[in-house]
């Protein structure tokens, strides 16, 4: 038995069997070689290996999401063919003396580069699909698998960090815990695992190498800890911890169908937020009264290409019309920093937290935001569904929003497309913001403060950093000076202001935000009755 202590994401407490995510996404090493035509062969066997996987992956895809968007792995099968692309790994084996893996990562970012600078949109896209291939067949090389989640029983995955679009495409049925050895706890990967309800652990200093599939583990949430290969009595203990958690969760079922109301009979709006449309299944469960936060940009990750106007319109009705007249407060796409997708070819930032993201995107490029809001504000017409901007600093970027939903809104009216113009309302998390929130106000329909990146930013603590994790503190008197103002001001001008940030669903806080007047709180599903008990304890 072996135990490990980590930083808890999500306090909860399950056993089960490991799973080792084992990922490429190591640095490649360069390594001398004499014998070279062994190499090449390496790289032949691990192109045959990637045919085979395209083969699974297309006719997998076709099946679920039909042959137009199977055809991708399609597209990767030829350029595995690609004469330019093998000739240049053969020749850097050859003429350097080197690993197989260092002459396909090196080809693979020098091709994805001279794609990156072609003028032809087409070409430019297939940047992504390039690194894509190069690291499956890196991943091959260094004979890394792939979970397939089709057969894998629920299981405790193990890795050395998870981005978050590693994290949106996993099977959340098969997924009883998270532990990694780097992330921090602020980060959209806990976030994530939050809003699937299950224990997670960050900065858990294992070493990988002892750690092997199929090993038993128990995490634990509440003391931030993973036991693995745990002694017969210790599993005797879980098993009997689990029983009295699940016990607790059902009491709070009471809450179900409840007002949320103080005693003194002030009503907060409790909201859920959610990142795909099947997480509307937790918003119900545990019965939100809405959804204040739907992190769209969720439905850009882990693919290959942008989401067309249809895809995005499918989704976002699907939710409205499954929440059935129930607000849905839909966030435009909050693309950048850690939330990353190849085909976005963002490029290398010194600072990406501070950098090209965000509602900067789609104002710079507006083919990609009009698409969405083509999708929100046809949507629109099924249920009750408002806009959220992120990332906002002026009046004049709101003002600039608003240009560009006119524009798409003569459009549909020309082309005789149904649509409504939803409420619009932005993110205050940016110091900017605050400060100028008098003004916002007099904009926009109402606020819901994203208090994970005004801490960000209003402390000068990156998030995403973990060596920072004790600094980052969204107590800090600047903090609630700021939520304060907010709600001041939004209440001034008749708007209502809420939080959809993490700090929302902080216990501690509860009382605090209902005394400022905070009149929405959005968390994740999982906290929504907890938060209900609380608020109906309060005496206001
Ligand atoms: C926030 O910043 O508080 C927020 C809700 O947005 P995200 O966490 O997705 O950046
Ligand atoms: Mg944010």
């Amino acid at each position: 038995m072996e135990r490990f202590s980590g930083k808890s994401v999500y306090k909860g407490i399950t056993m089960g069997s490991v799973v080792l995510l084992d990922k490429a996404d190591c640095q490649v090493k360069r390594g001398k070689t004499e014998d070279t035509d062994a190499e090449a062969a390496r790289v032949r066997a691990a192109i045959e290996q990637a045919r085979e996987q395209l083969g699974s992956l297309y006719d997998k895809a076709v099946k679920e999401v039909g042959e137009a968007n199977a055809a991708i792995f399609e597209v990767h099968q030829m350029m595995l063919e690609d004469e330019d692309y093998l000739e240049s790994i053969d020749n850097i084996i050859r003429t350097e003396n080197v690993n197989a893996e260092y002459a396909v990562a090196i080809t693979g970012d020098n091709f994805a580069e001279m794609f990156a600078g072609m003028d032809d949109d087409y070409m430019r896209a297939r940047a992504a699909d390039v690194k894509d291939i190069s690291n499956r067949l890196v991943n091959n090389l260094y004979g890394h698998k792939e979970i397939d989640f089709s057969s894998m029983e629920p299981s405790i995955i193990v890795a050395d960090d998870l981005t978050p679009s590693e994290t949106v495409q996993m099977d959340k049925e098969k997924i009883l815990a998270f532990v990694t050895v780097h992330g921090s706890t602020n980060s959209h990967t806990a976030i994530l695992a939050r809003m699937m309800n299950i224990p997670a652990l960050v900065g858990v200093p294992v070493d990988l190498e002892r750690i092997h599939n199929g090993m038993t583990a128990v995490v634990d949430g509440f003391s931030a800890e993973v036991i693995f290969e745990p002694t017969e009595e210790v599993c005797a203990k879980t098993q009997e911890r689990i029983r009295e958690e699940k016990e607790k969760n059902l009491l709070l079922q009471d809450m179900r169908g409840k007002e949320t109301v103080t005693r003194g009979g002030r009503e907060v709006k409790l909201y859920a937020n959610i990142g795909c449309v099947s997480d509307v299944g937790y918003v119900l469960e545990n019965d939100a009264a809405g959804i204040g936060l739907f992190r769209s940009e969720f439905l850009y990750l882990g693919r290959l290409d942008f989401p067309t106007e249809e895809e995005q319109f499918q989704a976002y009705r699907q939710v409205v019309q499954t929440m059935a007249g129930k607000k849905v407060i839909i966030r435009t796409l909050d693309i950048g920093a850690d939330k990353q997708a190849d085909y976005f070819n963002l490029g290398k930032e010194d600072n990406p937290a501070m950098g090209y993201r965000a509602i900067r995107i789609c104002l710079k490029q507006p083919d990609i935001f009009k698409t969405q809001l083509r999708a929100l504000l046809r949507a629109s017409v099924y249920g009750n569904l408002s806009i959220m901007y992120p990332m906002i600093i002026s009046t004049d970027e709101v003002r600039k929003i608003y240009g560009i939903v006119e524009e798409v809104r003569q459009e549909l009216e020309e082309q005789g497309i149904p649509y409504t113009l939803p409420e619009q309302g932005i993110m205050i998390e940016t110091p900017a913001a605050v400060m100028i929130s008098d003004e916002l106000a007099e904009l926009v329909d109402f606020f819901s403060i994203g208090t994970n990146d005004l801490t960000q930013y209003t402390l000068a603590i990156d998030r995403q950093n973990e060596r920072l994790d004790d600094f980052y503190n969204p107590h800090h008197k600047a903090m609630l000076k700021m939520i304060q103002m907010v709600v001041d001001n939004a209440h001034k001008c008749g708007k209502w202001a809420g939080i959809c940030g993490e700090l929302g669903a902080d216990i501690d806080l509860t009382e605090e935000f209902v005394r400022m007047g905070v009149d929405e709180l959005s968390v994740s599903p999982s906290m929504v009755l907890r938060i209900r008990k609380c608020i109906r304890e309060i005496a206001f």
